[in-house]
């Protein structure tokens, strides 16, 4: 703790250990915040953890243990991922899982590479797909709750995708733990009890209800031993079967059935949207970033998820204007740093909402998604920044043509899982895993729960003018992403230094700029930086974590023409970081995850 308390201060954060610029602390449970994904549940006192040959950082203990089993197996980082990922369907129920899609980015020593099993569109949807009889756009959980916002899901075959390149143990053993667990029976966690209490949709759905809830409708109790036998028997066909036995055969039927059955908002996935899924293998999107104001100066390539997800464009170009401004010279404690902070984040979300969509479908600015976070671009962008807050930002023009779209209005998004993995050859990895909103579409099949991925589209599809968002629904595309896996570099010696990612819907991509800000200027380890409080802005008001900011700070912030909003923002950031002493990992005190390792 020490030399943590010694890293505060000399980095200048005059917020010293524990002690930010709060008064309170956050309260223990809070009523599901609208604009939280998945809600608060209690805090958990995490203490960081500290090794030498690998760890495992996950939202569960179950899941992190069982990727420490597969590493001490021999497994690649690929292969404990994917034996945590099993894990964390079964516990985390509310986040991801078998139903869901998920973004992963690898490094095995030379290279990193993305790995895109985001959920698709099916193939007879259309841009109306939101919109109501009465040209409306419907209200959030209107559209999610149901069959409509169900997407092909991606996660199991981008998975198998990565283990056929990467993997070194037999991918039917990477199931073993959660079977097990399946089968012998989990205890119920505090998170997932909170949630089940205060959720309103999911006990609608008869499977669902029949396996959370117990026969007075109550939410099954924390330490009830729950298992999932239809789980298991999924798990161990997709164990011995491949992907196959989830995207063909009697299982995609059941997924099929669930949606377009459902009584009142059924969906239009269909067999052949199943069969049709394929996983993609991207370039991720690299930035360079040397913190000013640093000694040693040290330059890093973060390396983040390129479009569909908009994390890692806009993660680069808010480091890239911050490092434009004044604020390396500020400590965190001194509201003009939250206000360069927020104020560069307007100019980012305004991008994100004008320009990021499924590449595939949408052509990135000027040609390349490079040509949002090119230092002239951003130099520019950062000289919009003024002693007062711009309140909105528009989007910059980083090519003629950049017209083309309207602006995505800014929606609400949910409920994520983030995992990272160092194994003992140094292979590292970070995935973020995500079914959407906590419990997803509220449809339970076979003891996993469907996406509702698609309600990360616009769900307008034009702007009054009749210009279309970039991020409207088409058949087969692939919905805008806030997902935010990272793995950074020291330029250099090509070294992995930092693997990190968040839940947190839009919030993930602060929740995460957040964490490498923190480390990379001011030298945290990641359990103190991820115990920083939250901020952000979506291209809003200024949001300030609940309970966590003193009332002057926020009142400087006011006085410089911020529209302070403070909110309950429940982050489940995870990270591993690497020095010349070993491996530090930090967990989220807002969620219930552990790192693990030796
Ligand atoms: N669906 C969101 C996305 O893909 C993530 C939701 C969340 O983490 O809460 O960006």
């Amino acid at each position: 703790m020490k030399v943590l308390c010694l890293a505060l201060v000399t980095a200048l954060l005059a917020t010293s250990c524990g002690h930010l610029p709060s008064t309170t602390r956050p309260p223990a449970v809070s009523a599901t915040d609208t604009r939280q994904p998945e809600g608060t549940s209690e805090r958990t006192v995490q203490t960081g953890w500290q090794g030498r040959k690998f760890a495992v950082a996950t939202a569960h203990p179950l899941a992190s243990e069982a990727g420490v089993a597969l590493l001490r197996a021999g497994g690649t980082a690929i292969d404990a991922a994917i034996g945590a990922q099993m894990v964390l369907g079964l516990v985390e129920p509310q986040s991801s899982g078998v139903g869901g899609g998920a973004f992963l980015l690898y490094h095995d020593g030379r290279a990193t590479v993305a790995f895109d099993g985001r959920e698709t569109a099916p193939a007879s949807v259309d841009e109306r797909l939101f919109i109501k009889a009465d040209g409306k756009a419907m209200a959030f959980h209107e559209a999610v709750v149901g069959g409509r916002a169900v997407g092909v899901p991606g996660v199991v075959r981008m998975l198998e995708m990565a283990h056929a390149e990467y993997g070194r143990l037999p991918w039917a053993s990477l199931f073993e733990p959660a079977i097990r667990l399946a089968e012998d029976g989990f205890p119920v966690g505090q998170r997932l009890h909170t949630l089940l209490s205060t959720d309103p949709h999911l006990r609608k759905d008869a499977a669902a209800a029949a396996y959370f809830y117990d026969q007075d409708g109550q939410p099954l109790a924390v330490g009830h031993l729950l298992r999932n036998p239809e789980l298991a028997s999924v798990l161990r066909r997709i164990a011995r079967e491949g992907s196959q036995a989830l995207y063909t055969g009697e299982i995609a039927q059941a997924i099929v059935d669930k949606v377009q059955r459902h009584p009142d908002n059924p969906g239009q996935l269909s067999m052949a949207d199943m069969t049709a899924y394929r996983p993609q293998r991207r370039t991720p999107l690299c930035s360079s970033y040397m913190p000013d104001k640093v000694v040693p100066r040290r330059a890093y390539l973060i390396c983040g998820f390129p479009p569909p997800s908009s994390g890692a464009i806009a993660t680069a170009q808010i480091l890239g204007i911050m490092n434009q401004t004044e604020a390396a010279s500020l400590p965190f404690s001194d509201p003009l740093w939250m206000h360069y902070y927020t104020e560069a984040a307007r100019l980012a979300f305004a991008d994100r909402a004008q320009y990021v969509a499924d590449p595939d479908f949408v052509a990135a600015p000027a040609g390349s998604w490079k040509s949002l976070i090119g230092p002239d671009y951003l130099a520019a962008r950062a000289r919009l920044i003024g002693p007062q807050s711009m309140r909105v930002a528009s989007p910059g023009r980083p090519s003629p043509d950049s017209a083309a779209h309207s602006p995505m209005p800014e929606q609400v998004e949910y409920g994520t899982s983030h995992l990272s993995v160092v194994d003992g050859d140094g292979n590292a990895l970070a995935m973020t895993s995500t079914i959407e909103d906590a419990f997803g579409a509220r449809q339970m099949v076979r003891g996993f729960l469907l996406n509702n991925q698609l309600s990360d589209f616009s769900f307008t599809p034009t702007d009054e003018r009749g210009v279309p968002v970039a991020n409207r629904v088409e058949p087969g595309k692939r919905p805008r992403s806030s997902m935010n896996p990272t793995l950074v570099f020291d330029k250099e010696t090509g070294e992995m230094v930092i693997s990190a990612g968040s839940p947190g819907g839009a919030l993930i991509i602060h929740y995460t700029t957040k964490l490498l800000y923190a480390t990379l200027n001011w030298g945290l380890a990641p359990q103190p930086a991820i115990d920083l409080p939250n901020f952000g802005s979506l291209n809003g008001p200024t949001l300030l974590e609940e309970g966590r900011f003193a009332p002057s700070f926020i009142e400087a912030l006011r006085a410089r023409g911020h529209e302070v909003q403070e909110v309950g923002m429940s982050s489940g950031l995870q990270a591993i970081a690497k020095d010349r002493n070993g491996y530090t990992g930090g967990a989220d005190p807002r969620r219930e995850g552990r790192v693990l390792g030796e």
